[in-house]
């Protein structure tokens, strides 16, 4: 059986462990590997690596860094088959939707290679008689990252790339559930020229996270996952005096109005709710159908629906993958089986989904669209991170915006209309930290930042562009006085500038 590896101080280093997790093909449920959670002695040695590492990538010129970022570019950018195919090996989704996460995740690097703009700092002449006042911004040291498993990728280059630019070092705990594309990574950051020790990768499950929380040696703690964990990850890591960010989970609306194009939001929400199996953070979960458009626009998703080829990540024709485990798919099903009782009606039941051969074997569940749909029952309380779409009818504009604004998430949003008014609008009535107009799945740029509002995010730094720099770097400014050696003299005052 293949054994997963960490990698630690530029190579790739066997654990000593006696803690194994498996990791899974989703496609046929067959263990392909094992991987270690970290020992205690493997956790502090990658802590005492990171940061000798930190002290002198820290003091590296912005060139030499920005170098390392142009290369690690190309090299992703020239590997991105190689690693879009283990993508769907661990993950299961399908091939062009693992080539689509690493697209994002390289727009995360080519942010950072312009570092020398991004550090740039302010300089004000003449604050006071002979006084200037300059600002700088500098590493925080070693940085934790903890990583979920639906965007192997994607996820760990938000924070990588940034980190390391800004002149950290970085231990990034990926996913037990899909490890390898980190190893990748670590491996092409090596190619690219980065320092041995600046890039580690400690393979674990909580028990390491916890470990990494609580070390003094990491300086700042950067999670994605879900809303439990990422509420006390924060709590944790703040409570032991480190800067921390902490993204969560979701439950995306798409607001469709009466007057939306019903062709462009039926389309929209079928790929963007069952695209990836539904397990992305942004997602749209619910479709909140708006006045008389609510019927067609069932009818017309359950017809896309009918139409979707469900298969192995690895097959050309599959336009959806399976789900992570056999523990997730069953508690996805749950969902699905509670509805009708919860008083919901369901439209299309993909437990009734027949897969055959290796397939049958894998944890694949067919898609599922649930109608009337409304807070207090489970389909719609909680996030359930796979192929199940629930559609919320209301009567107006008013209570479509009540019911997006009452719900405990508020990661991403979307409206669909052809009213600018009623677009504009909505943009400043949501309460959701991304919003879309005519776009179902909003995902920010690089040159922006990524963070929801309320319980899908802890802490108040959102993830990558601008913000990213600001999380990975701490501010400095330097007051400065040259005296005129003919006047000095000594002022014993409280410091003014008048
Ligand atoms: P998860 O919370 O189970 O795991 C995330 C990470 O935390 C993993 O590395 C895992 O090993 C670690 N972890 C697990 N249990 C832990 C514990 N008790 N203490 C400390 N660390 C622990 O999430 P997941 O199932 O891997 O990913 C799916 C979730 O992530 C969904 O809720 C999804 O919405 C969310 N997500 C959010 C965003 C976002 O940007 N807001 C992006 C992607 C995924």
């Amino acid at each position: 059986m293949r054994r997963i590896t960490h990698w630690i101080d530029g190579v790739k280093s066997e654990s000593t462990t006696e803690r194994w997790g498996k990791v899974f093909n989703p496609a046929t449920g067959q263990v392909q590997a094992e991987i270690p959670f970290a020992t205690d002695a493997e956790i502090e040695q990658t802590i005492a690596v990171a940061r000798r590492a930190a002290a002198s990538w820290g003091s590296a010129s912005l060139s030499a860094r920005t170098e390392v970022m142009f290369s690690f570019r190309h090299l992703v950018h020239a590997r991105r088959d190689e690693i879009a195919s283990i993508i769907t090996a661990e993950h299961g989704k399908v091939h062009a939707d693992a080539l689509g996460e690493i697209s994002r995740g390289l727009e995360n690097i080519e942010f950072a290679c312009g570092l020398g703009s991004h550090l740039k700092g302010g300089f004000s002449s003449q604050v006071s008689n002979g006084v200037d006042v300059s600002s700088l911004r500098q590493p925080v040291g070693v940085v934790a990252g903890i990583t979920p498993f639906n965007f192997p990728v994607m996820v760990p280059l938000w924070m990588t790339a940034n980190a390391l630019a800004c002149g950290n070092a970085m231990i990034l705990k990926p996913s037990e559930k899909d490890p390898s594309a980190a190893l990748l990574l670590a491996e092409l950051l090596a190619e690219a020229g980065l320092p041995a020790g600046v890039f580690n990768v400690l393979q674990g499950d909580g028990g390491t996270v916890g470990a990494l929380l609580e070390h003094p040696g990491i300086d700042a703690v950067s999670f994605v996952g879900s809303t439990p964990i990422a509420t006390s990850i924060y709590s944790r890591a703040t409570a032991a005096g480190k800067r921390a960010q902490a993204l969560g989970g979701a439950k995306n609306h798409m607001v469709v109005l009466p007057d939306a194009d019903l062709d462009v939001a039926a389309d929209a929400a079928v790929s963007a709710a069952y695209g990836s199996a539904g397990e992305r953070c942004m997602a749209v979960s619910v479709v909140v159908a708006v006045g008389e458009i609510a019927d067609p626009l069932v009818a017309a998703i359950a017809e896309r629906m009918a139409k979707l080829v469900i298969g192995p990540g690895d097959d050309p024709a599959s336009e959806m993958g399976p789900l992570i485990t056999a523990e997730h798919r069953d508690k996805v099903a749950s969902y699905v089986a509670g509805a009708s009782a919860e008083g919901a009606t369901v439209v299309v039941d993909g437990r009734d989904h027949t897969f055959t051969g290796d397939a049958a074997e894998g944890f694949f569940i067919g898609t599922s669209l649930i109608d009337n749909v409304a807070p207090g029952m489970k389909v719609y309380d909680e996030e359930i991170f796979g192929p199940v779409l629930s559609v919320a009818r209301c009567d107006t504009y008013a209570e479509a915006i009540e019911l997006v604004n009452a719900n405990q998430y508020g990661n991403g949003v979307a409206i669909f209309t052809r009213d600018g008014g009623a677009a504009r609008q909505f943009t400043f009535d949501v309460t959701c930290g991304m919003v879309g107009v005519n776009v179902p799945i909003p995902v920010p740029v690089a040159t922006y930042s990524f963070g929801g509002w309320k319980d899908s995010l802890f802490g108040d730094a959102h993830m990558y562009g601008p913000a990213g720099i600001d999380f990975y770097t701490r501010a400095k400014v330097v007051t400065t006085r040259w005296p005129d050696p003919a006047t000095s003299e000594v002022d014993l005052g409280f410091p003014k500038t008048r």
